[in-house]
């Protein structure tokens, strides 16, 4: 396929088995239609963002070479976050799935659907270091290079983990 682009997605879950469900949802992304998994990330470990009261995260990055255009990617990874069974309590909240779209080519999209680069990119720890170790010499458009954040980033406590993908569900 010609017109495939190169998408970087955030993944994070906190509730019900952080480890299968961020295994799953890789899986799911690697099946969406007219789209490729090209690699993933180490799994890391962070301490929630927002409200303290809730277990820490497992977050990564995984990258997909995608037809799909960034709208209807959203709806993808939307449906998916539905199918882990995905409930909105409160802003920042605990969650089973979130799959945010973190950059998609080198596209600048500002609606009141969709902000790409993701516009916590510059500011998060656990999605700084992925995206590092997967595309060191990547420039997130409008930001810089992603060495230069991650080396910058304020220190929130993200932990590498030893944890492997899992390939069934
Ligand atoms: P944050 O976006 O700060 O990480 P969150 O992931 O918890 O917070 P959600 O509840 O998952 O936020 O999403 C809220 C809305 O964000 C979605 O309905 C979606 O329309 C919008 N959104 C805007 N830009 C993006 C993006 N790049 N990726 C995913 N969702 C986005
Ligand atoms: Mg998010
Ligand atoms: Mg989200």
């Amino acid at each position: 396929m010609s017109d495939r682009l190169v998408a970087f997605i955030g993944l994070g879950s906190n509730l019900d088995d952080p480890h299968r469900q961020l295994s799953r949802a890789r899986l799911s992304l690697a099946s969406l239609p007219g789209s490729r998994l090209r690699d993933s990330s180490p799994i890391y470990r962070s301490a929630p963002m927002g409200p303290r009261d809730q277990p820490d995260y497992l977050n990564a990055v995984v990258v997909l070479e995608t037809v799909l255009g960034p709208h209807e990617l959203l709806r993808e990874l939307q449906s998916i976050e539905q199918q882990h069974g995905r409930v909105r309590r409160r802003h920042w909240g605990e969650r089973t799935l979130d799959l945010d779209i973190l950059l998609y080519g080198s596209e600048q999209i500002g609606d009141p659907v969709l902000t790409v680069p993701h516009p916590g990119i510059g500011q998060r720890e656990f999605v700084l270091y992925p995206l590092a170790d997967l595309a060191p010499d990547l420039d997130i458009p409008g930001l810089g290079a992603v060495q230069s954040l991650r080396d910058r980033v304020e220190a929130q406590g993200l932990q590498r983990t030893d944890l492997v993908w899992l390939d069934a569900g």
